[in-house]
């Protein structure tokens, strides 16, 4: 007879949404995964890609053995060895090239969130790569543009609560494809609507599932949205909008911003850079301004241009303007992770790193291995959490690099992604179900432990274990790498300090234990101040009652509401009190002036574009958008059969009139390029886009497509203007017709 069991987890991918799963064991062996009711946020429901997540554990592809290169690089053929040779070759070859005239910083660690968990994530990898003094990896290639941006403005990443917005009268969806990527948060937005009678509209180039179930949709030019911002401050000013005594007291700047955009940033001028009407942008500026309160929601995509910190920066001026910071539910959410003050000093060891160690930022991957940073050669590379061959910009060189002979290149992967074939040595990982994690959320303030569910399948290894034993065959201390994941947690929540020192232990995290996690599951962080552990304790076990069940099993189907019973959540500006140096909402930014950048919120016009670059789009005309498919994460989940069959095939959307001028009919193969690179998807001819715009969702492994090349073979490694982040989006193409015109 089989017993059942029920183990809580974490979903760790790339999501904001970091839902509470919980896994059922038929003996040994998962069967299903469904939602944690008790997530107060997640409310037990999970997307339609983690619901099948045993698919995915014991799928027929999932490495379960170390194996070394036998074929030319780029083959993907292997022979299998043991882990005591695997580890034992990259411990030699490390040390040889350590031990060489380049030094240890010939070797790049290159990873990014494939897990979100900080000890699988960024945990003792650091430490390791820390203590052998390899390069530093500046992890850049999603979200650094918009926090550069954002803290110049608020001082740091706090903005409002998500379960603040169930309670909002006007959301704005700023390109944010909450219904896909965010979906426990787009629940929020829907109860505001039922229940609240909140408009959502959603500004975005794009006709996204967000765009098409909100009330109103607005498609700017892509890599214009500070200038539809300064347009709305244009008409808020003018109109006598704006809430002048929030101004007067908590902000810095009001003056110089108000003569700006009176001057610069007429509705007319700002419709012209947006290509909306103007009519559009004042309407937008009066109902923003009046409907109180109101939440922006601003996302990634914006970010993705060589202007994306400062619009970003740009955007989130708006609240303080209108006064919506005075609101629980009113403000500007980018993302929660700042929330989690976990004690990474303690795991990471940064006091390890030797002096002078250069920092390679990740989006520019095909110049460090074409050798043209500063610095030493990249002699080696070692991947895990990433897919950088599918993933990284510039594509064609970053494959190219990867075919070096002189380079060694590790790969710690669960999938033969399209890296895995480029090995030198491939490590077989384990999934979320195999190991044990700790995970704070970019999309919601609740802490929650994951303890593995089953036992690791094959001879899989978490990335822990893997640093130790690769520290172990190295000879580093003993008492920095002998330590368990338990303890790695503790030490991230702050435990020993808390007993010696119990006023060191950051407000946020105080009473938040792992023996806690492990009895009563996710715990919100303490947002009141003052605030003592006891109120802390009872606040945290407030769980939203009605009928928590919201079914979302595939992203096209409607979900039940409940009408919202919510935690009082904090206005966190209601009283100024920003985290900035002067204590105000800078308008006005020292910290910007002194590196020679604008010091007031502009626009900055996107690296390539019709307007920007005439002579490029002259061959490349069309603005390239590579969103997130709603049935991958990133380059994630591709190797799930079911999902790829959803996602059918690479494709490209493309408005009729694009279409038509050049002879493309709905359905045909088209070819994408421009100088960098080329693509091939299957045309869908329709009004999901502006003329003007192309959308290929994304990311697909080159593997499964045609040609064996996915869109990042077009994008650029231009850096944005803040945060060094990666502008994906940024790219001009043109598309033609492939022939033969059509398959099946
Ligand atoms: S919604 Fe996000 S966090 Fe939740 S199961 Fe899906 S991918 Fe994971």
């Amino acid at each position: 007879m089989t017993t059942h069991k029920t183990v809580r987890s974490v979903c760790p991918h790339d999501c904001p949404d970091a839902c509470g799963m919980l896994v059922t064991l038929d003996g040994d062996r998962a069967v299903s995964v469904r939602g944690d009711r008790e997530n107060p946020f997640t409310r037990g429901f999970l997307c339609h890609k983690v619901s099948r997540y045993p698919e995915r554990v014991y799928h027929r592809d999932r490495l379960q053995f170390p194996m070394r290169r036998v074929g030319p690089k780029g083959s993907g053929q292997f022979e299998r060895i043991s882990w005591d040779s695997a580890l034992a070759e990259i411990a030699e070859r490390f040390k040889a090239i350590a031990d060489g005239p380049h030094g240890p910083q010939a070797i790049l660690p290159y990873s990014y969130c494939g897990t979100m968990g900080k000890i699988q994530s960024e945990g003792l990898d650091r430490r390791f790569f820390h203590r052998l003094g390899a390069s530093l990896l500046d992890r850049t290639i999603c979200a650094t543009a918009g926090v550069a941006g954002y803290t110049a403005t608020i001082g740091s990443r706090q903005g409002t609560d998500p379960e603040a917005f169930s309670q909002s009268k006007y959301i704005i969806n700023w390109g944010s494809n909450t219904a896909v990527t965010n979906m426990h948060l787009w629940v929020r937005m829907v109860e505001a609507r039922k229940y609240n009678g909140a408009k959502i509209v959603t500004i975005d180039p794009y006709r996204s599932q967000t765009a098409a179930r909100s009330d109103w949709h607005l498609s700017p030019r892509p890599g214009t949205d500070a200038a539809l911002a300064l347009g709305l401050m244009h008409v808020i000013f003018r109109d006598q909008l704006a809430d002048e005594d929030y101004l007067t007291q908590h902000c810095l700047g009001t003056e110089e911003l108000r003569a700006r955009v009176l001057t610069d940033y007429s509705p007319i001028r700002v419709a012209r850079i947006t290509g909306l009407s103007e009519a559009d942008i004042e309407r937008l500026a009066l109902e923003y301004a009046t409907t109180q309160p109101s939440a922006i929601r601003i996302n990634y995509g914006l970010q993705r241009h060589a202007g994306g910190g400062m619009a970003v920066r740009t955007i989130a001026c708006l609240p303080a303007i209108i006064g919506a910071w005075r609101h629980a539910a009113g403000g500007i959410l980018l993302s929660t992770s700042a929330s989690f003050p976990f004690q990474m000093s303690a795991v990471q060891r940064p006091d390890l790193i030797p002096l002078r160690t250069r920092t390679i930022n990740m989006t520019q991957l095909a110049e460090a291995l074409h050798g043209e940073l500063p610095g030493p050669p990249v002699q080696a590379l070692y991947v895990y959490n990433s897919n950088p061959a599918a993933i990284a910009p510039d594509q064609q060189r970053v494959l190219s690099g990867l075919l070096r002979d002189d380079l060694f290149t590790v790969v710690h992967e669960q999938f033969p992604t399209d890296t895995v074939d480029y090995a030198d040595i491939v490590l077989p990982a384990t999934t979320q179900l195999e190991h044990f994690d700790l995970h704070g959320s970019y999309g919601h303030q609740y802490v929650q432990v994951n303890v593995p569910a089953i036992a690791p399948l094959g001879e899989a290894r978490c990335n822990t274990d893997v640093f130790r034993g690769l520290a172990k065959q190295l000879g580093f201390e003993t008492e920095l790498f002998d330590v368990s994941d338990e303890q790695l947690a503790r030490d991230l929540l702050w435990e020993s300090v808390s007993t010696t020192s119990p006023d060191q232990v950051p407000l946020a995290l105080r009473g938040i234990t792992l023996d806690r996690l492990k009895t009563e599951g996710a715990i919100k962080i303490n947002v009141q101040q003052p605030h003592s552990v006891e109120a802390a304790s009872k606040l945290t076990r407030s769980v939203s009652e009605g009928d928590p069940t919201h079914e979302f099993p595939t992203p096209s189907l409607t979900l039940r509401v409940s009408k919202p019973v919510v935690q009082q959540p904090v206005a966190p500006f209601a009283n100024g009190g920003f985290p900035t140096p002067s204590g105000k909402c800078e308008f006005y930014c020292d910290r910007l002036a002194k590196q020679g950048i604008d010091p007031l919120p502009t626009f900055i016009p996107p690296a390539e574009s019709p307007d920007s670059a005439p002579e490029l789009a002259a061959r490349f005309p069309l603005q390239l958008l590579t969103p997130p498919s709603p049935h991958f994460l990133n380059s994630t989940f591709v190797e799930v059969d079911s999902l790829r069959r959803s996602a059918v095939e690479p494709q490209l959307e493309i408005s009729p009139n694009d279409a038509a001028h050049r002879g493309i009919q709905h359905g045909e193969l088209v070819n994408i390029f421009n100088d960098r690179g080329s693509f091939t998807a299957r045309a869908i001819v329709g009004e999901t886009v502006r003329p003007g715009v192309v959308v290929s969702p994304s990311i697909w492994w080159n593997k499964h497509s045609l040609g064996n090349r996915n869109c990042n073979s077009t994008a650029p490694t231009r850096l944005t203007d803040l945060g060094g982040g990666a502008t994906f989006f940024d790219n001009l193409v043109q598309v033609e017709r492939l022939e033969p015109t059509r398959a099946s």
